[in-house]
């Protein structure tokens, strides 16, 4: 049995969007090689969804197949194996992605100057979009007001900081 963080197992399927895929990870970490249907039977999860985050995994060199024949009916048999070492590569490469995100967002906040109605569900607009539109929000019609994104750039800044750490930047 591999030993892999809860934490670990959660982001990957976070990244991946879907939660079912935990459930699968999690028999794929307790088995050296399981077939999709073996994973199905175990987690309740229907055959079809089992295949897809299969190849999603698959996609991203999570798991390993390998493809044998059924003598009986000669169907194919899909057996799948946890490839733990590149586990690690792969959160890697995610947290890359989201401080390439969070740095561009920073950089966006604090090179302009925003103006808001306040209104909830409406947008903050940089200053020369302001400008053209008098001051008006374009969607709900009261006056702009300058915004102070202070708040906004300090919480940036700690986040891109502490992904710089956990990356070893
Ligand atoms: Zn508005």
């Amino acid at each position: 049995m591999l030993y892999i963080d809860e934490g670990v197992l959660l982001k990957i399927a976070e990244a991946l969007g879907d939660e079912e895929a935990v459930k699968v990870i999690d028999i794929l970490k307790n088995s050296n090689e399981v077939t999709d249907d073996e994973i199905a039977n175990k987690t309740g999860i229907r055959l079809n969804s089992v295949r897809k985050i299969l190849y999603k995994l698959y996609d991203h060199s999570l798991v390993a197949m390998r493809r044998t024949r059924d003598e009986n009916t000669g169907w194919f048999i899909f057996h799948w194996k946890l490839q733990p070492d590149q586990l690690e590569g792969f959160i890697i490469s995610q947290k890359k992605r989201v401080l390439e995100k969070l740095k561009a967002r920073l950089e966006y906040e604090k090179s302009h100057d925003f103006y808001y109605c306040f209104t909830p569900g409406c947008k903050k607009i940089p200053f020369e979009e302001a400008v053209e539109l008098v001051f008006r929000c374009p969607t709900c019609g009261k006056p702009l007001m300058h915004f102070n994104n202070d708040k906004i750039i300090e919480i940036l800044t700690e986040k891109v900081e502490q992904l710089r750490k956990e990356l070893g930047e």
